[in-house]
């Protein structure tokens, strides 16, 4: 059975969606972030001098972050390319207005991380734009306590943002550098969320399936059955269907029951979804 959902899709056709999502491939090297322990601000240290020593008391106020220089560029980026697009579930639009996208992205590219493009992460792969990014986390329609997976790691900064939705995030690369790259993400901003792995997503991940969701984030010609067969009942599949290297139309899929249903959400540019020989 095949449905087509026109709505939302005229909606983003509005916004000129077909012109935006254009992935480039660009080589870049990673991201690196130095995460700062604040010590305690020695004015808001008091020791008592009356009194006996071991009576002293030590007051302390809890440490400052740092200011986010990144914090009204990423708030732009909610409200301009994201909510004034049509991407309206609260959740997805408080995950966009929190992680840090600057951390994903190599450091050559971090003051154009919240731009309205794609960017190139190296090994000729990307991270998607951030409306995309948000568009299809808000496809899956992903509850708390769900498990969802992502095919195509790449910088690990979809997965970061699905893992403000719930706390089971599995994900898979191909390039065994980006993935080891992602993992080190991972442990260095704290997603214990996200259960990674390299590998060819084509086949999906049996040991956790079945899956509420599945977002794939490189585009095969056809529809892997996998990946069909490992999500849930009632569970929502987004991904973009067509040739490598050309465009591509993004499909949302339901499965109810032994139905498949697709709804075309229109064009987009993705890398292709490549095999292991
Ligand atoms: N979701 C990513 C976007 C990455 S671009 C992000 O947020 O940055 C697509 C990624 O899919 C690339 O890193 C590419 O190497 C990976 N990929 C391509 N074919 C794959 C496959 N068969 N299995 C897993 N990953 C694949």
């Amino acid at each position: 059975m095949c449905r087509v959902c026109f709505g939302r899709f005229c909606g983003m056709a509005r916004f000129g969606l077909v012109g935006l999502i254009v992935l480039v491939s660009l080589s870049a090297c990673s991201s690196i972030w130095l995460e700062s322990t604040p010590s305690p601000d020695p004015a808001t240290v008091t020791t008592a001098t009356a009194g006996p020593a071991e009576s002293a008391q030590v007051e302390t106020s809890p440490p400052v972050p740092p200011p986010d220089p990144y914090a009204k560029p990423r708030a732009d980026m909610v409200e301009y390319q994201i909510r004034q697009r049509d991407v309206r579930d609260e959740a997805v639009l408080k995950a966009m207005s929190t992680v840090p996208r600057h951390e994903f992205v190599p450091a050559d590219y971090q003051g154009q991380a919240y731009n309205d493009h794609p960017l190139p992460i190296g090994y000729g792969q990307t991270i998607s734009q951030p409306f995309i990014v948000a568009l299809m986390s808000e496809l899956i329609d992903l509850q708390p306590g769900e498990r969802v997976l992502e095919i195509g790691t790449g910088s690990g900064y979809q997965a970061a943002i699905l893992a403000q939705l719930t706390d089971e995030v599995y994900t898979i690369e191909i390039i065994p550098e980006l993935a080891e790259r992602a993992q080190n993400d991972f442990d260095r901003l704290g997603y214990d969320q996200i259960t990674a792995k390299q590998g060819d997503g084509y086949w999906g991940w049996e040991e956790y399936a079945p899956f509420e969701a599945i977002i794939v984030t490189a585009a095969p010609d056809h529809v892997p059955q996998p990946l069909v067969k490992q999500l849930a009942d009632g569970g929502k599949m987004v991904i973009p269907i067509g040739p490598p290297g050309g465009y591509q139309s993004l499909w949302l899929l339901e499965r109810k029951g032994d139905e498949v249903l697709r709804y075309n959400w229109g064009g987009v540019r993705f890398v292709p979804l490549t095999r292991t020989e």
